[in-house]
């Protein structure tokens, strides 16, 4: 059991036994060989796999996607060329402007769907994965990994990068389109968050604080 930064071992607690996420079905968790997986012996879904460095490919995509979401903030989306008047926007520009011509819901869920959410996944994902890396447990880890579970379908950028091809499509005949630093930005950001996203699994982080509180314990 987990509280505070301290691990608290409850006597009886079966801590070798395995949840299936798909099925349910109970059982004996095993040492693994290096890049080994467990599967589920009833439905087949993958329980679990060894990949020690697997927490840090997570912070370094993370790393990659906090420093791709500020210049994809930074500079501009995209300008558009209309008989040699260049218009260029970025985000939050795009955001204002949804705001002050009257389609608040639509600039709310623009501005919480494509940087409110990542912002705060990528900032959450850093405050886990920075320390655990020195090796520390960071304060309130638990309500850290509800909270991003709980955010992660609000975040679309993808949705958004979508958007914006299928508009430069359609613009294309119109105006002459001038894609910005943002935009290329947005393209490595969904990458980075997709690469995060497949290679996050909250058991390594349980099983790191495990392995820094048994060393905790032996060094009193
Ligand atoms: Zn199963």
């Amino acid at each position: 059991m987990y509280r505070g930064n301290h691990l608290i071992t409850m006597p009886n607690y079966p801590t070798h036994l395995i949840a299936c996420h798909e099925c349910d079905l109970l059982q004996r968790e095993i040492d693994l060989p290096l890049g080994g997986e467990a599967h589920c012996p009833r439905c087949g879904a993958m329980l679990y796999r060894s990949s020690p460095g697997t927490l840090d490919n997570t912070l370094a995509f993370a790393l990659a996607a906090a420093l791709l979401l500020v210049i994809a903030n930074a500079y501009p989306i995209l300008g558009i060329d209309i008989q040699g008047n260049t218009n260029a926007t970025h985000l939050f520009g795009a955001v204002r402007y949804l705001w002050n011509h009257e389609m608040h819901l639509l600039s709310v869920l623009v501005g919480v769907t494509t940087m409110i959410i990542p912002a705060l996944e990528i900032a959450m994902m850093l405050y886990l994965l920075l320390p655990l890396r020195l090796s520390i447990v960071p304060a309130g880890t638990p309500f850290i990994l509800r909270t991003l579970h709980s955010i992660k379908p609000w975040g679309m950028i993808e949705v958004f990068m979508l958007g914006i091809l299928v508009s430069l499509v359609k613009l294309k005949d119109d105006a002459a389109i001038i894609p910005g630093v943002a935009l290329w930005s947005f393209g490595g950001l969904t990458l980075m968050l997709a690469a995060v996203a497949s290679s996050f699994n909250p058991r390594d982080v349980w099983h790191k604080i495990g392995t820094e509180s048994g060393r905790e314990q032996q060094h009193e």
